[in-house]
């Protein structure tokens, strides 16, 4: 297993403690110097937050604990293709490279949707990496779903 693997896989551990509480489950960590530096779930039922995607989560965390708030040597590892809101906040965040697991065709804004790094108005633009454990990473979010529709 390679180190993308295993921080993704991390990240999907994340995703799994989310699915446990009813949030949908992603999940996302930060690296920095081979290590994770942060790491958070959806959230936004449990704290009534609608912003409370584990990008956002993740990169407040990571930004209070280096005391930075640019995060120009993180990488960012996320079970799902971020979010126009994530997207961008990754952007402001200055992520150095982006490694998501499955695509997201309807809500994703990276390879999908409003595709933010393609716009000339995004200034900072990750190396991004898909596809990371995608067949867990969609499962996962197929499997909660049907549950839901029971
Ligand atoms: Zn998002």
């Amino acid at each position: 297993m390679n180190s993308q693997d295993n921080f993704m896989k991390e990240a999907f551990n994340m995703a799994i403690s989310a699915s446990i509480l009813g949030e949908v489950p992603v999940g996302a960590v930060i690296v920095k110097g081979n290590k994770v530096l942060a790491s958070s779930h959806n959230l936004c039922i449990s704290s009534c937050d609608p912003t409370a995607h584990a990008e956002m989560l993740v990169i407040r965390r990571a930004a209070q604990l280096t005391s930075e708030y640019r995060l120009t040597d993180c990488d960012l590892y996320v079970t799902l293709e971020p979010c126009p809101m994530c997207a961008q906040a990754i952007s402001f965040a200055r992520i150095r490279r982006l490694y998501f697991g499955a695509s997201d065709i309807k809500g994703g804004a990276v390879e999908n949707g409003a595709r933010i790094y393609n716009h000339p108005s995004c200034f900072h633009v990750p190396e991004v990496f898909g596809g990371i454990m995608e067949e867990e990473c969609s499962g996962l979010l197929k499997t909660f779903f049907q549950s839901k529709r029971l």
